[in-house]
């Protein structure tokens, strides 16, 4: 049996990130990992900008200690530009993102300025050389790197790459992730149960979590523990994906056949990790997909997948690892444990913005039950030997991330 910790390096040391680059429409590019730096096309903003409703003004016009009449020559809704510079004596009425006149070197904002019965346009003394303009490439200068290779892309980067023109993205291809499970008893849902069957929860969860995570998904379905019926299975996973997952039949049963089945068709690296739930997993190869064979307990499947595949398949995707959001808090309730692995407790953490965050269990930890887990967004990480927690003990608490 290995540690938690150098079993997830043995994984991670495993990994190739894909280095296979496409064109992505940025419109379409929600989760996917840019291949190069997006450098910008053009200056944010791209002009010179008022950033206030008012007035624009040449600030040699003004008056240092008394109020100025000035003559209002146009309207510049944003969107709108005038044509020719603006003249002595002359203002704007400007609004926020239009763009500044030529001449024009200072915006006076409208609650301060007065009118003259006959129309002028009377500015306070007080004003300020250049005030409310914002510079074109203030923001960003053209050329400029804004997101890094290796980002994995979110919904404010999508804006962002649109307001530097951009149209398209260079983004590694997505890794192509096999998914089956295995299982005599294991059934599709929508058929009743007959005694001794389960519904096929884990390939549900599983390709949920695939989903979040912005792989394109090879569902291999469900197989009987079948030594043939396995071996036909990963050896499609093998050729057609960049990595294969099972749940199912990594222990130490009768029928557990994957171990078997991996070790005659690629390679095993190793198969007991200290941890709970997920003790029983496969790990090694298949042609030139990663394999990793999850164990059958529902939640024993999903605490190993973002444990352990998850990390593996972000640094696959060629994106930059985010750091996990590790936190330290107060526990409340009491549990114990006695067995020596690393123990991986279903959790709450609750924010509700009225005390400091502290966490609770979510109740039984069976590794069949998986409410545990819809309910969890956190694990409570205990380490290898005895604990006992009690009211008020702190914990280190790893929030559950899937996307
Ligand atoms: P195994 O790892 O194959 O020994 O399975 C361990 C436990 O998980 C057994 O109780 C199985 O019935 C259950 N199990 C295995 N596969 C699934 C699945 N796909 N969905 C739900 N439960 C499963
Ligand atoms: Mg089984």
């Amino acid at each position: 049996m290995i540690s938690f910790s150098d079993a997830r390096k043995q994984v991670m040391e495993q990994v190739k990130p894909i280095t296979d680059i496409e064109q992505v429409a940025v419109a379409d590019a929600l989760g996917r990992v840019l291949a190069a730096p997006a450098k910008a096309l053009i200056d944010v903003p791209n002009h010179d900008n008022s950033a206030m409703d008012g007035y624009g003004v040449r600030f040699k016009d003004l008056s240092l200690d008394q109020p100025v009449g000035l003559e209002v020559i146009a309207d510049l809704p944003a969107g709108d530009r005038l044509t020719k510079p603006l003249g002595g004596g002359e203002a704007v009425r400007i609004m926020t993102g239009a763009p500044i006149p030529d001449g024009c070197d200072c915006i006076v904002i409208q609650e301060v300025v007065t009118w003259e019965a006959g129309g002028q346009l009377m500015v306070p003394p007080g004003q300020k050389k250049a005030q409310h303009i914002r510079r074109a490439g203030e923001d960003i200068a053209k050329g400029e790197k804004v997101l890094p290779a290796g980002r994995r892309l979110g919904p404010a980067d999508l804006g962002l790459l649109t307001s530097l023109g951009l149209v398209e993205v260079a983004c590694y291809r997505k890794p192509r992730v096999a998914l089956l499970s295995t299982g005599n008893e294991v059934v599709e849902a929508g058929t009743p149960l007959k005694p001794g069957q389960v519904y096929d929860s884990n390939r549900s969860s599983l390709r949920g979590a695939l989903q979040s995570l912005g792989v394109d998904i090879i569902d291999l379905g469900l197989v009987q523990d079948d030594r043939k019926a396995i071996t036909d299975i990963l050896a499609r996973g093998g050729e057609e994906a960049d990595a294969v997952i099972s749940t199912g039949g990594v222990s130490v049963g009768d029928y557990d056949l994957i171990k078997e089945v991996l070790i005659n068709q690629g390679q095993i690296h190793f198969w007991k990790v200290s941890m709970k739930p997920g003790k029983p997993q496969a790990y090694g190869r298949l042609g030139k997909a990663l394999f990793f064979g999850l164990p059958g307990n529902p939640v024993s499947g999903l605490v190993v997948f973002l444990l352990m595949v998850r990390p593996a398949l972000i640094e696959m995707m060629g994106a930059t690892p985010e750091p996990e959001r590790i936190l330290r808090l107060p526990f409340k309730g009491s549990h114990r444990k006695k067995h020596g692995r690393m123990d991986f407790v279903r959790g709450v953490v609750h924010f509700d913005g009225r005390k400091a965050p502290w966490v609770e269990t979510t109740g039984p930890q069976g590794s069949g039950i998986l409410t545990s887990m819809s309910k969890a967004n956190a694990f409570i990480v205990l380490p290898e030997g005895p604990v006992k927690l009690k009211d008020g003990d702190e914990v280190s608490v790893l929030m559950i991330d899937y996307g």
